[in-house]
C-alpha cells in the first residue's frame, strides 16, 4: 500500500506500508515515519506512466503525473511497516480528488505527497481516528437542515432576470457541462447568474464550489449566496480561518454536508464528492495564482478539475486573462475551448460611467507647473469632487500605493531611504513616523537628520494614499476623507466596518488602493479618479497593461451603480499620456479591441497564450551563486535536449527585485511554443536540479513557477 506523505528531508512523496486490509485509494491514514506518527493519503501504487502532460487549459483528456508517486524506500515486504492508523470514520477522498491532486502535482513541478497533504487542512494532519470521531459526531449533529430551498418559508423573491441575464441562463441550461467566459460589464448582474446556476445544481442535490480572488470580498459575496439560499450549507475556505474552522468547513464539504462552498484560491481543493459546478469570479485576478510552494493556478486548475467531473465551469470577469479571452474565442481565429456567454449591458440600461482623461499637460499650461508638484489632483478634478461633495455623493481617489511616500530623500546630500536588507526603497509611513520595508518588514522610526550629512531637511518624495488622505483634508474642508488599504485594514473586521461606514453615506471622499476597486457595490458612488496611473503604463512586465487596463475599468465600475445616478457618473483619469492606445481604449470601454490589439503584441513577442513559459527561481546568498546555479540547470536542460524539443532557455538574469532580506534572487526563463516538451523537458529536469544543488553552487532555495504571472 502506498501512501503519500509530506516531504520530508531526502524522502520524495510516497512510502510503501503494510496494510492487513486492502485500502481504498484517498484512505486517510497514519503511519509511522522516523519516530513521528503522521497522517498520509493512501494512494494506488500506480506504475509511473509516461509524462502525458497536459494543461489546465486544455481539452485533452486529463493527463497524469509526470512522477506518480515513486516510491523511493520500497523495501522487501518483510522490512515495511505496518500502517498505525486508519481514519475509518472518514469515507475516503474521491477518485476526482486524487486525480486533480495527481494532476496538479505533475503539472506544477510538486511532489505528489506535497502537493496532497498541503492542501488539505493542516489541522487534519494532527487528529487522529478518536478525536476525528467526536468531531464528527458533532458535525452530524449541527447538519440537521432540510435541503429543498422552495419549501422554506420566507424564502426570498427573485429580481426579475434582465435580457441579458435570461439568454445567458438559458444558453448555459442548453449547453453540455462545458466551461464558459461570462464576460459581463460591471454592474451587469454576474452575482445573479452565478445564483440562478447554483440554484439549479442545489435542486439536483448537487454541490457548488464559488472561488473568489480575496478574502476581503468572501464577506458579501457569502452574504449573497446565505441569504438566497438559506436552507442549505455554506462554508468557507480561506486563510482567515482558524485551523479548527478551517478543518470544520472542510469536513463539512468532504462529508456532503455543505452544499455550498465559498473561498479563495486554496478551495479549488476541496473535497467535494457531489460537484455539479464551479463558479470562479473575477477570473482574470492574479491572486488566483499561488505564489509559493506549489505554484498552481486555481482558475486553471478549476477549468481542469470542472472538465474531468463533467461539471460546468463559469469563469466570470469583465475583464478577462487574455489567456481566457482567447481560449474563449472561437475557431478560426481561436481554440474555441470554452464558450463565451456576454453581457454587455449594466442593470437598470445604466450605463458605465464615461471615462475622461485629464491632460496634465494642458493643466500645467493653464495653472502653471507649481500645481501639480504642490497639489496631488488638478483644479479640475478637485472641482468635480467638490461637485460630488455637495450633492451628497460619494467619490473614490484610486491611488495603487500605501504609505505616506514612497521614500524620503535628503536635500542636502541626496540620501535616499532605502532597506539596509532588500534592493528596495524604504516607504515613509507618517502614523508611526516610521521608514517600513514592504519587503522584507524591517521598520526603523525616521531619523531626526539625514544620517549621511546630518542635514535635517529629510523630505518625502512622491505620494502614497496616507499622504492623499491628508492632501485631500486640507484641500476639500468639510468633506468627510476615508482611507481604506492595507495599512487601515490590519485588524479583523476592520475592513468591513470600514466598508460600512463608506455604505452608510458616512464618507464623501473615499482614497484606496486597488483592494477597494474590485467588486464592491457602491450605490451612492458617481466619481472614480485614478491619479497615478502613468506609474503602471511603462512597466517591464508584459502583464502590466492588461492589469492596469483590467484595474482601471473595475474601478470604474464601482462608480453608476445605482441606475439613478447613472448618467451623471464618471471616471477620471490624471494623466501625462491621453493619447496613449490603453487610455484610448479605455475611454471607448471596448475592452475587446484591447484585447485583440495586446494579444496581437504578445503573438509576435511569443509570450503567453501564445507560448508556454516556465521560470527557475533560485535564492543564494550571493548573487554569484544564484547565477551559478541557474548556469549549471542550464547546462543540465541542454544535456537533456532542451533545444532540439523546442525548448528556449533564455540566459539567468538577477530577479526585478533583486535583494530580499540579504537573499540574492535570480532567474531563468524557460519557453516553448507549445505544452508537451516544456512539461517533459521539467518533468525530467527537475529532479536533476535536486542533484545540482548538492553540488558546488548550492542555492538557499530554487523554485520551479510553471505559468509564470510575471517575469
Ligand atoms: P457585477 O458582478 O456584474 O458587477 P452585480 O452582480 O454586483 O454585478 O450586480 C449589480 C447590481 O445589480 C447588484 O446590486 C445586484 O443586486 C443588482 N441586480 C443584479 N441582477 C438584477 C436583476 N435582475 N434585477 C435587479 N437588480 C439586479
Ligand atoms: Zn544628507
Ligand atoms: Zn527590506
Amino acid at each position: 500500500m502506498l501512501v503519500a506523505l509530506p516531504r520530508h528531508s531526502g524522502i520524495d512523496a510516497a512510502l510503501d506500508y503494510l496494510s492487513p486490509v486492502a485500502l481504498p485509494v484517498g484512505q486517510l491514514v497514519r503511519v509511522p515515519l522516523g519516530r513521528r506518527v503522521v497522517m498520509g493519503v493512501a494512494w494506488d501504487g500506480g506504475a509511473s506512466e509516461p509524462a502525458d502532460p497536459g494543461h489546465p487549459d486544455d481539452r485533452a483528456h486529463p493527463s497524469h503525473p509526470t512522477h506518480p508517486a515513486d516510491p523511493v524506500a520500497v523495501g522487501e515486504a518483510a522490512d515495511l511497516k505496518p500502517v498505525a492508523e486508519v481514519l475509518e470514520a472518514l469515507p475516503p477522498l474521491d477518485a476526482g480528488w486524487c486525480e486533480l491532486v495527481r494532476f496538479a502535482a505533475g503539472y506544477y513541478q510538486r511532489s505528489l505527497g506535497e502537493l496532497a497533504l498541503t492542501v488539505l487542512p493542516p489541522e487534519l494532519r494532527d487528529v487522529d481516528g478518536v478525536q476525528l470521531q467526536r468531531r464528527l459526531k458533532r458535525l452530524a449533529k449541527r447538519s440537521a437542515v432540510p435541503s429543498i430551498a422552495g419549501e422554506v418559508p420566507g424564502a426570498p423573491t427573485l429580481p426579475a432576470l434582465s435580457e441579458d441575464q435570461q439568454a445567458v441562463l438559458t444558453a448555459l441550461a442548453a449547453s453540455a457541462p462545458a466551461t464558459h467566459l461570462l464576460h459581463g460589464v460591471t454592474g451587469s448582474g454576474k452575482t445573479e447568474v452565478y445564483l440562478r446556476a447554483a440554484e439549479a445544481e442545489l435542486a439536483k442535490g448537487r454541490q457548488v464550489l464559488v472561488l473568489v480572488p480575496e478574502i476581503n470580498l468572501t464577506p458579501q459575496l457569502e452574504a449573497r449566496f446565505a441569504q438566497r439560499f438559506p436552507a442549505h450549507r455554506l462554508v468557507s475556505l480561506h486563510s482567515g480561518l482558524t485551523p479548527a474552522q478551517r478543518l470544520q468547513h472542510w469536513l463539512a464539504a468532504h462529508l456532503g454536508q455543505a452544499q455550498l462552498v465559498l473561498g479563495t484560491r486554496m478551495a479549488v481543493f476541496a473535497s467535494l464528492p457531489r460537484l455539479g459546478l464551479i463558479v470562479v469570479d473575477e477570473e482574470h485576478d492574479p491572486s488566483y495564482k499561488q505564489q509559493e510552494g506549489a505554484r498552481y493556478s486555481a482558475r486553471d486548475l478549476a477549468v481542469w478539475r470542472g472538465r474531468q467531473a463533467n461539471v460546468a465551469v463559469l469563469l466570470g470577469s469583465a475583464t478577462p486573462s487574455l489567456e481566457t479571452w482567447l481560449n474563449a474565442t472561437p475557431a478560426p481565429e481561436g481554440p474555441g475551448r470554452y464558450q463565451r456567454l456576454a453581457m454587455p449591458r449594466r442593470i437598470g440600461d445604466g450605463g458605465l460611467p464615461a471615462v475622461r482623461l485629464l491632460d496634465l499637460q494642458r493643466v500645467v499650461g493653464m495653472h502653471g507647473s507649481r500645481v501639480m508638484r504642490e497639489h496631488p489632483l488638478a483644479p479640475e478634478l478637485l472641482a468635480a469632487l467638490r461637485e460630488r461633495v455637495a450633492r451628497g455623493e460619494q467619490s473614490f481617489v484610486l491611488l495603487n500605493r500605501r504609505g505616506y511616500a514612497p521614500v524620503l530623500h535628503c536635500t542636502g546630500c541626496g540620501w535616499k531611504s532605502g532597506c539596509p536588507h532588500c534592493s528596495a526603497w524604504r516607504v515613509f509611513h507618517k502614523v508611526d513616523r516610521s521608514l517600513r520595508c514592504h519587503h522584507c518588514g524591517f521598520s526603523e522610526r525616521v531619523p531626526r537628520a539625514c544620517p549621511v550629512c546630518g542635514d535635517p531637511d529629510i523630505q518625502p518624495m512622491g505620494r502614497g494614499t496616507e499622504r492623499l488622505e491628508e492632501q485631500l483634508a486640507e484641500q476639500l474642508p468639510g468633506a468627510r476623507i476615508g482611507r481604506i488599504d492595507a495599512d487601515t485594514t490590519r485588524s479583523k473586521g476592520s475592513l468591513e466596518s470600514q466598508l460600512a461606514a463608506v455604505h452608510a453615506g458616512e464618507v464623501d471622499v473615499l482614497v484606496g488602493t486597488q483592494m477597494v476597486a474590485k467588486g464592491h457595490d457602491f450605490r451612492r458612488m458617481t466619481l472614480v479618479a485614478a491619479v497615478n496611473a502613468d506609474s503602471a503604463l511603462f512597466s517591464s512586465d508584459f502583464r502590466a497593461p492588461e492589469r492596469l487596463f483590467a484595474l482601471l475599468l473595475q474601478a470604474a465600475g464601482r462608480a453608476g451603480r445605482d441606475a439613478a445616478h447613472a448618467a451623471r457618473s464618471e471616471m477620471w483619469i490624471q494623466t501625462w499620456y491621453p493619447d496613449h492606445p490603453l487610455y484610448q481604449a479605455l475611454q471607448a470601454q471596448d475592452y475587446e479591441a484591447f484585447a485583440a490589439s495586446q494579444l496581437a503584441e504578445r503573438r509576435v513577442a511569443s509570450l503567453p497564450p501564445f507560448s508556454c513559459l516556465a521560470l527557475l527561481r533560485a535564492e543564494a546568498r550571493s548573487q554569484e551563486a544564484a547565477l551559478g546555479f541557474l548556469h549549471e540547470a542550464a547546462r543540465a536542460a541542454e544535456a537533456l535536449g532542451a533545444l532540439q524539443a523546442g525548448v528556449q532557455i533564455y540566459p539567468p538574469v538577477p530577479a526585478a527585485l533583486q535583494r530580499v532580506a540579504n537573499v540574492e534572487r535570480a532567474q531563468m526563463l524557460l519557453e516553448a511554443p507549445l505544452r508537451p516538451p516544456l512539461q517533459r523537458l521539467l518533468a525530467a529536469w527537475v529532479p536533476r536540479l535536486q542533484e545540482a544543488n548538492r553540488g558546488e553552487h548550492r542555492v538557499l532555495r530554487w523554485a520551479v513557477d510553471v505559468d509564470p504571472q510575471a517575469i
